[in-house]
């Protein structure tokens, strides 16, 4: 059988599931006499005790195993547990219906699992599970009763879960772990990130794959395709084994373009860079020759926590990425938040359209506090290595001056403060809004560079919400709008002497990337490992080529013929296989 999910972390791997069953705990009920109440909040506050001390313990390995720049989520389990509203409400529960302390937290967290079950946001309901582990933790210390462990895990296998709580896969025997695969998340969920951290295969949101695959059954996942494949016949599993190979052939053969510029057969080079979201993912620059990072994901630090993080952390941040990759540059983007990205500390308000509501910059440039404070870490940071700004979702020029003058406001502020800064540290938009595309000419004058956000502006380009599954199929990347905007951007921004870079999804993927070459972009920004085959693409081709079918690919009037014209005239995968 093969189920379809979604890619969190790429490879190949066979072998024998390991279904982690979340049991579903029996809570007991029973009422407690009247003089034995203080005695049962006791045990309550005994129980949060030592799921405190067994949090601060995971805290610690994670911080020793994955590095401290790893994101803090057990200081959010940590907050969650000594949320007074979850130690008042039990409390006042057991008090008012003398009854068991198991059974008024398991009410209190009914109650609160409902409230989060109903809010659409992806990230709010993600952070519904964090409370369910702590909750399940706490219940597990009332009840006595031992937690479930992939500490211990005696043969390699497939780790199979409805998700992983961050607890669990903080203590998991890495070493025999040889994937995921779990029936939620997506691919910002914890599972997702941190087995790209940990570069384990994972496929995540597979529905009930726990329901269809039994413990030491053979499974196959593909982390590329996000699909797994239970019981496979013995055909399936040579294809995916074959497949495999393959790609470690590949792989073999790229990783000998390591250091080899990506250059076209005439010599005209671009520069290939990587997307990060983590500090600690700067690792995986040298894997795969990536020349820098294009885009740092700076959101990810006010995710999963319960406080804004101080300007010295952001700092300490900024600056281990600046110093690590030196000389190779690093672009970090402001904060990108709202939209999709929801973060509980900001206490922004709900809105009907998040997408088109109050987010990103426009967010930034109301809290100026918030902001200052990330521009001070950014240039502070700047010190150590070679920094660029970046601002998200510029719409307007106004709104590019407004953040340009706070920015010069900061840097006046540092001198009196008596910090240094790099006195070039070069400023840019990203374009990914239709005003900006349009206006382009305008924006030039202002920035030092571009970095065209397509995830976003195929979204408002074509109307299209970019998590909407059931309008997924008008999310066309190749289609004539998209691509007139590109180039709109592209020749406004060369005319007016900008450096244009994408940064978007489209950066990464091989049967675009000599459409945008013969466009004349000056840099791709992807996910790191996809950078080895967009980097032979490049080399197997002359820019006189790369223009010809760019040019060509810009006169068909549908995405079909676009996509069937750029998968034909030089086909993608065969150009990987070339020998060079
Ligand atoms: C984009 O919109 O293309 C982009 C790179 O930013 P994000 O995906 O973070 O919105
Ligand atoms: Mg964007």
């Amino acid at each position: 059988m093969l189920i379809k999910g979604v890619p969190a972390s790429p490879g190949i791997v066979a072998g024998k599931a390991f279904v982690l069953k979340s049991e579903a705990l029996a809570i007991p009920k029973y009422k407690i006499p009247q003089k034995e109440i203080t005695l049962e909040i006791k045990r309550y506050m005994d129980a949060l005790a030592r799921t405190r001390k067994e949090l601060a313990g995971i805290q610690k390995k994670v911080e020793t195993e994955l590095g401290e720049s790893y994101p803090d989520i057990f200081s959010a389990h940590l907050l969650i547990l000594d949320d007074p509203t979850l130690r008042e409400k039990t409390i006042k529960i057991i008090e008012e219906n003398n009854i068991n302390a198991e059974y008024a937290v398991a009410q209190v967290l009914e109650k609160i699992g409902k409230t989060f079950s109903n809010i659409a946001d992806n990230y709010l309901r993600e952070r519904a599970q964090d409370f369910k582990d702590v909750g399940k933790r706490i219940l597990k210390n009332l009840l006595g009763k031992k937690e479930e462990t992939l500490a211990n895990l005696n043969d390699k296998v497939i780790i199979v879960a409805h998700d992983l709580s961050p607890s669990e896969t903080a203590q998991m025997d890495k070493k025999n772990v040889l994937g995921f695969a779990t029936d939620v998340g997506g691919r910002t969920s914890h599972t997702a990130i941190m087995a790209r951290s940990l570069t384990i295969p994972a496929v995540v949101g597979l529905g009930d794959i726990t329901q269809k695959v039994e413990n030491g059954e053979n499974i196959v996942i593909d982390g590329h395709e996000g699909v797994v494949v239970t019981n496979p016949q013995k055909s399936t599993l040579a294809r995916y084994l074959k497949k495999r190979k393959l790609l470690a052939v590949l792989e073999k053969k790229l990783n000998k373009l390591k250091k080899a510029p990506a250059q076209t057969t005439d010599g005209h080079r671009i520069s290939l860079m990587a997307n990060i979201e983590m500090p600690k993912e700067v690792d995986l620059l040298e894997r795969y020759g990536a020349e820098g990072v294009g885009l740092y994901r700076t959101e990810f630090f006010f995710l999963n926590r319960g406080d804004i993080p101080s300007e010295e952390e952001q700092f300490q941040a900024y600056k281990y990425v600046a110093e690590r990759i030196y000389p190779l540059p690093v672009v970090i983007r402001t904060l990108d938040l709202g939209g999709d990205k929801f973060a509980s500390i900001l206490e922004t308000p709900k809105e009907i359209n998040p997408f088109l509501g109050w987010r990103a910059i426009r967010f930034c440039l109301a809290r100026p506090d918030i902001f200052k404070t990330q521009l001070r870490a950014i240039l502070r940071a700047s010190m150590y290595g070679k920094v660029s700004i970046m601002y998200p979702l510029i719409s307007a020029l106004q709104e590019l001056r407004q953040a340009n003058k706070i920015l010069e406001e900061v840097k006046r502020e540092l001198k009196k403060d008596k910090k240094e800064f790099s006195k070039d540290i070069k400023v840019g938009a990203m374009i990914e809004t239709p005003s900006a595309a349009i206006t382009a000419d305008l924006l030039a004058g202002e920035v030092n560079f571009f970095s065209i956000g397509t995830n976003d502006l195929i979204q408002y380009a074509m109307a299209v919400d970019r998590i909407n599954e059931k309008i997924a199929y008008l999310y066309q990347p190749a289609s004539p709008a998209v691509l007139r905007f590109i180039k709109h951007i592209i020749d406004s921004g060369h005319r007016k002497g900008v450096k244009i870079a994408v940064c978007g999804e489209i950066a990464g993927d091989i049967n675009l990337t000599l459409m945008l070459l013969g466009l004349g972009v000056d840099e791709l920004s992807m996910g790191p490992v996809a950078i080895p085959e967009v980097k032979q693409i490049i080399r197997s081709v002359s820019i006189e080529e790369a223009r010809k079918i760019a040019e060509k690919a810009m006169s068909f009037d549908s995405t079909e013929k676009v996509v069937s014209y750029l998968k034909s005239v030089k086909e993608p995968l065969k150009l990987l296989y070339k020998k060079s």
